[in-house]
């Protein structure tokens, strides 16, 4: 004998109540004296256990068992799934009007429509009225039904024939004398039963719509743990390993956040579907980069430097995505702590790191993330004014060839990094520039004029002045039409007349107009709404 039928029924019913039908009807399965307990028909108890079971864990089946049922067929009734004709899986709709279960072919075969049942029956002598022989009897409204096609676009009563043959059986076996009363008391019958009907009806639709909203939820749930997982994926230096703009156009990706899948996203799962995005991510790379140079082989120079100038920038606000959500968080922890501190923690916690081996924590993300940043969102303002920007070594002094990741990676951005760091500590002078811009805080006041403007007459056409967006646009659009914007040899600084000049009225609103306000040259490549 095993331990579990040596149980004594108190304290099996016990652990009964707390078990959900679904389990209640696995654990009849066990053994016989578990089959015994749970599935005799006239046992009280047996009647209790499922009744308290339904009513603690299916809230939306609070109404008593249909008349003819016992709790425990009403309650398979509704958990259990497919089609109680055919067997088809997965079926779960319910037609509480037959107490059925079943998928739409067999609901076809099984009703009739009310227009069709004195043609069916082929006796019209004894039939009095269609509706009086089916007036106890319960219905669904729908187009189905056994018919001919085109009867069946029409909407109708929808019998099923079973009740509609034991009525008519019945109706006929009545005296004469009997009929008139058996079709009044019929009429109140199938009055009461359609109400208990519809209220059953309701009882299920709430289900069906908590349970819609609900998978809703899970697979907005999913889709957003894999995306969140691919964008926290690092490649071996420690930056993010992909690219979204390139992820987007994966198939793999596509699918997955189209897909309609409600389970969670396992870490197995997470592991197969990267698997599979890799190659593709690689695959898709390769190409796009290749369509990229076929296309930019033929551009003009200078249209070719600022695409290459632009291609550094993409790439250091996609690798500054984790520093910048890191030190968002970061901020709110602890406002007052200078970046000096922030350095120094990161030297302490990239020694520290070596000797953990385990992957599956975000905590070692984080801290892998914190010593490969790869350019301070802070440096970004010098770029312009790095040397390596503003004439960076190309591959075979050539603009057109495109970079590769890894060398703009490793070599570029870090100089880069290096040279923005060298302007910050080492201010230029006011009257340049670089200077006015950057140190001055002087970016919207008018003390910059246009050295390529000829003010012959001072007196009748003073020289105007401009912020820097101001002169730089005035630069690029004007019958100057510069191409590549030279600072200190195409603007003059005035800072002496600061207190009479009033701020800049035009601001850059959008993204390449940003840019370019703040000093990048992408006025060849982008188009600049001002
Ligand atoms: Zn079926
Ligand atoms: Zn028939
Ligand atoms: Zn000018």
């Amino acid at each position: 004998m095993s331990i579990a039928s040596r149980i004594p029924p108190e304290i099996f019913i016990n652990i009964c109540q707390y078990l959900p039908p679904i389990d209640l009807i696995s654990l009849a399965r066990v053994s016989k004296q578990f089959h015994g307990y749970l599935c005799s028909t006239d046992s009280f108890t047996t009647k209790e256990i499922w009744k308290n079971s339904r009513i603690t864990f299916l809230p939306f089946v609070q109404m008593p068992p249909p008349e003819g049922m016992t709790e425990l067929q009403y309650v398979k009734f509704i958990s259990e799934r497919g089609c109680q004709f055919c067997g088809k899986p997965r079926i779960r709709k319910i037609y509480w009007a037959f107490l059925v279960r079943c998928c739409k072919k067999c609901l076809e075969d099984r009703t009739i429509r009310l227009d069709q049942i004195r043609y069916h029956l082929f006796s019209q002598n004894s039939v009095p009225d269609d509706i009086d022989i089916v007036s106890g009897l319960t219905f669904i409204t729908g187009s189905a039904g056994s018919g001919s096609e085109k009867i069946k676009r029409r909407p109708s009563n929808l019998y099923w024939i079973q009740d509609v043959h034991k009525a008519y059986n019945e109706f006929n076996e009545l005296s004469l004398k009997d009929r008139q009363d058996w079709i009044i008391k019929k009429r109140e019958e199938g009055r009461s039963k359609m109400e208990e009907v519809i209220k059953r009806e309701l009882e299920n639709e709430n289900e069906y719509w908590s349970k819609t909203m609900e998978n809703s939820r899970k697979r907005n749930d999913r889709v957003i743990t894999i995306d969140n997982l691919i964008r926290k994926e690092t490649n071996e230096f420690g930056f993010p390993r992909f690219k979204m703009s390139v992820v987007n156009k994966c198939l793999t990706y596509n699918k997955a956040m189209g897909s309609t899948s409600t389970s969670p996203f396992t870490k197995r799962a997470w592991i197969g579907f990267r698997n599979k995005l890799i190659p593709e991510y690689l695959q898709m790379s390769t190409l796009l980069r290749l369509q990229r140079q076929e296309i930019e082989r033929n551009l003009a120079i200078d249209v070719a430097i600022q695409t290459r100038q632009m291609d550094i920038i993409k790439l250091i606000f996609e690798l500054l995505r984790p520093e910048i959500d890191h030190l968002q968080s970061r901020q709110r922890q602890n406002s007052n702590q200078s970046m000096d501190d922030i350095d120094m923690e990161r030297n302490s916690s990239s020694s520290s790191e070596s000797n953990s081996d385990s992957d599956d924590s975000n905590y070692n993300l984080i801290k892998r993330m914190e010593c490969n940043e790869i350019f301070e969102s802070s440096l970004i303002k010098f770029l312009p004014w790095c040397p390596s920007f503003r004439n960076p070594p190309f591959m075979n002094q050539d603009p057109r060839i495109l970079w590769d990741d890894e060398f703009l990676m490793n070599v570029l951005i870090p100089q880069l990094r290096e040279e923005a760091q060298y302007l910050k500590d080492h201010p230029a002078p006011i009257e340049t520039v670089r200077g006015a811009f950057l140190h001055g805080g002087l970016r919207n006041k008018r003390i910059f004029k246009c050295k390529l403007c000829h003010h012959y007459d001072n007196n009748l056409n003073p020289p105007k002045h401009y912020s820097f967006y101001e002169i730089r646009l005035h630069l690029a659009k004007s019958n100057h039409k510069v191409r590549m914007i030279n600072d200190d040899s195409m603007i003059e600084v005035v800072p002496s007349q600061i207190n009479t000049t009033c701020n800049a009225q035009i601001f850059p609103r959008n993204k390449p107009d940003l840019f370019f306000a703040a000093g990048f040259n992408c006025n060849l490549i982008c188009n600049l709404l001002s």
